[in-house]
């Protein structure tokens, strides 16, 4: 049988981070097992869903390349379906109408929660539960009712989760769920149900905090004669104090867009969601996706709620640690042509690109992109940090002034000098500039390192960097002498 899993998020807010490790996980065990990665916009909460939402979730699904098979199911859609099904069970007397008034809104939220529990705690005493099927058509004529899902008293819903093992649930403890509201509304619980059926799914992986759902969803299925999927509910992501981690208390943090827009790399952040909440059994942490798709198992998924940690107060740490260290790995480690079309973009967002990157310069680039990357952390850092290699047009390191130029002050007179020296180099190798260096810093008493390090900040504005002689091979004679003998920074 061939699987076929799904993504079903409510288009709600953004692409969070815990739904996309859902995404992901789906997506790698439809892979892993040659099926089908699904995708169904649960848009049934009319008032909640947008369509901006929707757009959202698509691009950040987009962004980490967690293509879908097979059309989009719009959930609303299928209202009708639900409704029909709904009514069917009405008629094959699993599941009644029930007449009680709705509860009026006041705008008291809690004492309408309160009557709503209440309503449902004694819903096996409810009087329309055993009401003749003449006089439930007949007072439907007249009266709205809503339909509920008549739960046996006895015994219980039993399901084998992949990830927590086997979940027992008295029916007691389960009301006689609603299927359709009064206004013809069909319940979350009634509406995936009839989608996955209908969709074939063969296994349900979401969050655990859907279990409940589960044993509601599994009397449903009971009730049509129909065998549920496997489910298999993944462990919590939680906030670094242990709650909830929450898009309305955390912001921007958890959106996904916010990674792409913050220079992240989609294969890095795949591998760091990969992980939260599942590990193969090695001590590896850096997988291609290729490799997540080949050992992904459902045994592997951890059952204790995984944390993110990040500190808001605190810049540097603005999101998980492992997140960015992952990301650095892979600018550093990646193949220069599978790292290429990730700078692109960036170079030319921050107009810094130029068409001879593509052919007269392309090796250029390459080796500029091989010699900057190695401090990166993320994509931004080529166009912020890396600006000096693409533009004349650069910002000079404060710290990076004070520090090394400020130890110096001959090297006002000597770098503008060294500038001349490099005139008469004619070829402008490391090698060669080596030796021209080093002579030139003999013959001023001084050492390489307070040499290079100024000559460092007149030529990329930063304060540390990859290896400078590298660096003015790589920039280039002309540009070399230029900005040596600029006067800017000694202005500024
Ligand atoms: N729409 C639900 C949510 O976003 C998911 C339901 C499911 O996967 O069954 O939480």
């Amino acid at each position: 049988m061939t699987t076929r899993v799904r993504f079903a998020p409510s288009p709600t807010g953004y692409l969070h981070i815990g739904s996309a490790r859902t995404a992901l996980f789906n997506y790698l065990y439809a892979k892993n097992t040659g099926g089908k990665f699904l995708l169904r916009i649960e848009d049934t909460d009319l008032a909640r869903s947008t369509d901006e939402s929707t757009r959202s979730i698509l691009d950040g699904l987009k962004w980490l390349e967690l293509e879908h098979d097979e059309e989009i199911v719009f959930q609303s859609n299928n209202a009708p379906k639900h409704r029909e099904i709904a009514l069917k069970l009405l008629t094959e007397g699993k599941a009644y109408r029930d007449f009680t008034p709705k509860v009026e809104a006041t705008g008291d939220v809690k004492a309408a929660i309160q009557e709503k529990a209440r309503q449902n705690l004694n819903l096996r005493e409810n009087p329309f539960r055993d009401l003749s099927t003449e006089e439930s058509t007949k007072r439907a004529e007249t009266e709205p009712f809503a339909i509920r899902l008549k739960v046996a008293e006895h015994g219980k819903s039993v399901f084998e989760d992949a990830v927590y093992g086997l979940q027992e649930r008295e029916y007691s403890e389960t009301e006689d769920l609603v299927l359709l509201r009064s206004d013809g509304h069909p319940l979350y619980n009634l509406a995936v149900v009839c989608d996955d059926i209908e969709m074939n799914i063969t296994h349900v992986i979401r969050g655990q905090d859907h279990i409940t759902n589960a044993h509601k969803q599994v009397l449903i299925y009971e009730a049509l004669g129909k065998t549920p999927p496997i489910f298999a509910h993944l462990p919590l992501i939680l906030a670094p104090n242990k709650g909830k981690l929450s898009k309305r208390k955390h912001g921007e943090v958890v959106s996904m867009t916010t990674y792409r827009d913050a220079g992240f790399l989609a294969p890095a952040f795949k591998n760091f969601l990969a992980l939260l909440g599942w590990s193969p059994k090695t001590e590896q942490e850096i997988f291609s996706m290729q490799e997540l798709t080949a050992l992904f198992k459902l045994e592997d998924i951890h059952r204790s709620n995984a944390v993110f940690n990040f500190d808001a107060n605190d810049e540097r740490r603005w999101t998980d640690d492992k997140a960015i260290w992952m990301n650095a790995e892979y600018i550093r480690t990646m193949p220069i042509e599978d790292l290429l079309p990730f700078v692109k973009p960036e170079l030319k967002a921050a107009k810094l690109w130029r068409d001879e990157y593509e052919d007269d310069d392309k090796t250029w680039l390459e080796n500029t992109i091989d010699l900057i990357r190695q401090r990166f952390f993320t994509l931004k850092d080529f166009s912020n940090q890396g600006r000096a290699f693409f533009s004349e047009d650069f910002d000079f390191d404060k710290s990076a002034i004070e520090k090394n130029l400020g130890k110096e002050p001959n090297l006002k007179i000597w770098l503008p000098e060294l500038a001349e020296v490099l005139e008469t180099v004619e070829d402008f190798t490391h090698d060669n500039l080596q030796e021209v260096v080093k002579t030139f810093c003999e013959s001023k008493g001084t050492k390489l390192g307070v040499l290079l390090n100024g000559a460092r900040v007149l030529l990329t504005g930063q304060g540390v960097g990859p290896s400078m002689l590298a660096v003015m091979e790589t920039l280039g004679k002309d540009k070399c002498v230029l900005r040596l003998k600029s006067q800017v920074v000694w202005n500024l």
